[in-house]
């Protein structure tokens, strides 16, 4: 147990079938589009000079995030209680006894069955990645949705060039898999973007609303509401404590860590 607290590189793995089911799904879709597209569109038209090098770029760097925010999202520890907090004097009245896993934990954590325990500042468990929204991994979550957007965006719209607008082009290998199946895997890359669009577009939006009220999709759901929603805080705070950074910039990029906001102005909840 010491030992693996002491590792480095922690991974969060949480044990349910039905949220591997539902990660993979999630992975089958973007390895679909990172295969077949660049395969069916991108390369060849690229190649005869349709297509400019700098969109090419843009759609492995647009696939290469949007994997990133899959993995580090699903892996990281959403904000998991030690077994022995230590809790600062001014916010002993902030903490309450957890009557499920016997802990003590600051307001605003939830007990997540799933998972089997507490985690701080908990927005939802979500299958698809398999694992908790919390504290710690709300940034990652935002920035896989984002990303899930910006790379089904970009396939529908070079299925749309490769149906109506891009002439054919002879293939070097007709026999191939994926000369012979083009319209098939155009249509069915075509109905998964449409899908992943519409239902990412649906939660990144009640996710952002969410952030800019400063409420969690539980909270949203319970009664605590009216206790937590107040004073109203400025939308690059809210942002700011969720990202756990103040560089904007950072707020897109998922190749680092999460440190918790310090020396802001308003007190967190937490
Ligand atoms: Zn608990
Ligand atoms: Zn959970």
């Amino acid at each position: 147990m010491i030992v693996k607290r002491s590792m480095k590189l922690r991974l969060h793995f949480v044990v349910d079938p039905m949220g591997w089911f539902c990660i993979s799904t999630v992975f089958f879709i973007w390895l679909y589009n990172s295969v077949f597209i660049p395969q069916l569109v991108l390369l060849p038209h690229f190649q005869e000079g349709h297509i400019p090098g700098a969109l090419v770029v843009s759609y492995y760097l647009a696939s290469l995030l949007c994997v990133t925010a899959l993995f580090r999202a699903s892996t990281a520890d959403p904000g998991r209680l030690p077994q022995n907090p230590h809790i600062p004097h001014s916010e002993r009245d902030q903490w309450e006894l957890c009557n499920k896993c016997n802990l003590m934990r600051p307001k605003r954590s939830h007990h997540c069955s799933r998972c089997g325990h507490c985690v701080r500042r908990m927005d939802h468990h979500c299958p698809w990645i398999n694992n908790c929204v919390g504290e710690d991994n709300h940034w990652l979550f935002l920035q896989l949705c984002f990303y899930t957007q910006v790379l089904s965006l970009f396939t529908l719209g070079l299925d749309f060039c490769q149906y109506y607008y891009f002439q054919p082009l002879p293939r070097a290998d007709e026999e191939g898999f994926t000369s012979r199946h083009e319209l098939a895997l155009l249509r069915i890359s075509t109905f998964m973007g449409l899908l992943m669009f519409g239902g990412m577009s649906n939660l990144f939006y009640t996710q952002i609303t969410g952030i800019l009220a400063d409420t969690t999709t539980i909270e949203k759901m319970s009664h605590f509401l009216d206790e937590i929603n107040q004073p109203r805080k400025p939308w690059q705070q809210t942002f700011a404590e969720v990202f756990g950074t103040r560089w904007k910039i950072l707020w897109f990029l998922p190749f680092r860590r999460r440190q918790p906001l310090r020396g802001h102005s308003f007190p967190s909840h937490v």
